[in-house]
């Protein structure tokens, strides 16, 4: 069963934020003193969770991504995979973390078939790293790198790319990919930050793609997933690949196949929306699994045409500034 959007889009991979909490501070992300986080009780709590993914897997989605926050900081975290995994909907689970607390947990989830795993690195530079994350845990993500790959997990690398800040840090980023099969994928920074800052001097796509063509003459496109939002790259002398992801430009729209909820349990039909549904207080009014998926196919139906649209019909004056910490990316 597929379930398609009104242009045409089969809509099979949901995100879902499980906690607006984190340890680190990503300037791109949210203000030094953090964002106000939602009282406990307005989170989604793992039942529910895990009854969302159980109708909307029934009802044909794929794919998994469970990100924050930082999803490590959630207890029982590693419990919400096994009740995901023994679903049985979702062949692959995937996670997306800053790499800091994930460590000791690798051999279970390697025991639970994940083998996917998005890990935020911005900068090589320990001294950038920690400015730009504004905490001391670069070894500590390193150390996780290397022990994924280690086990065997595919890992992407997500880099948000700032003019001013790593913009040198691209082609030693790349060179993480030198002898595995690493995807480094590089950023446009968005205006998710908290609210704090604007962002308006933009390292775009092109420019991304313009440092990694002065360095890699050879940048050959491939064929990229269904849905995928990074156009990815190879070249001669990497054995993993390099991606960019337009994520302020918005040229992926047409391909879109997502649904994210937010960590309070909303609905965002697109990344730039401001919260179509509170899925969670429907649930928690008393809705039937057939009224649950009834609206899931409502509100994908009515899912707009790309994130500009989207930005548009947001309510006057909730601008798209809320924090990613409350999206999960
Ligand atoms: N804490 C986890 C992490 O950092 O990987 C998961 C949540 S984080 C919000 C998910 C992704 O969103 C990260 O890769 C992060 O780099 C990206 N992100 C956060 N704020 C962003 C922004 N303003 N623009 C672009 N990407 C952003
Ligand atoms: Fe935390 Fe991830 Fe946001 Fe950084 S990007 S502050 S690690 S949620």
């Amino acid at each position: 069963m597929k379930i398609k959007d009104s242009y045409d889009r089969t809509i099979d991979y949901v995100r879902i934020a499980i906690t607006d909490r984190c340890n680190l501070r990503c300037f791109y992300c949210m203000p030094a003193e953090g964002i106000p986080y939602e009282p406990k009780q307005h989170l989604l709590n793992y039942e529910e969770i895990t009854r969302l993914l159980r109708i909307l897997g029934e009802a044909g989605f794929k794919k998994v991504r469970f990100t924050g926050g930082e999803p490590f900081l959630r207890k029982d975290f590693i419990k919400l995979l096994e009740n995901t995994h023994a679903l049985g909907y979702y062949k692959s689970i995937h996670i997306t973390t800053n790499g800091t607390l994930i460590q000791k947990h690798i051999p279970k989830l390697k025991a639970l078939g994940i083998t996917n795993i998005n890990l935020s690195l911005d900068s090589l530079d320990k001294e950038r790293f920690e400015t730009i994350t504004r905490r001391n845990d670069f070894e500590k993500v390193m150390a996780s790198f290397n022990d994924l790959l280690a086990h065997g997990f595919n890992v992407k690398i997500n880099a948000v790319i700032m003019n001013g800040v790593n913009t040198q840090d691209i082609i030693p980023l790349t060179q993480l990919a030198k002898h595995t099969r690493v995807s480094v994928r590089f950023i446009e920074e968005m205006p998710f930050n908290g609210g704090y800052k604007k962002v308006d001097d933009l390292f775009t796509a092109k420019n991304i793609y313009t440092t990694l063509k002065g360095h890699f003459q050879d940048l050959t496109p491939q064929v990229t997933a269904h849905g995928d939002t990074a156009t990815v790259y190879k070249v001669s002398g990497l054995e993993g690949s390099i991606g960019i992801i337009p994520a302020f430009s918005r040229s992926f729209c047409n391909t879109c196949n997502r649904l994210r909820i937010t960590s309070k349990g909303d609905i965002k039909t697109c990344l730039y929306d401001g919260g179509v549904f509170s899925i969670r207080d429907y649930l928690r009014s008393g809705a039937s699994d057939a009224e649950l998926e009834a609206k899931f196919k409502e509100l994908i139906r009515l899912k707009p045409k790309d994130g500009f649209e989207a930005e548009q019909l947001r309510v006057k004056g909730n601008n798209a500034t809320e924090s990613m910490s409350t999206i999960g990316g």
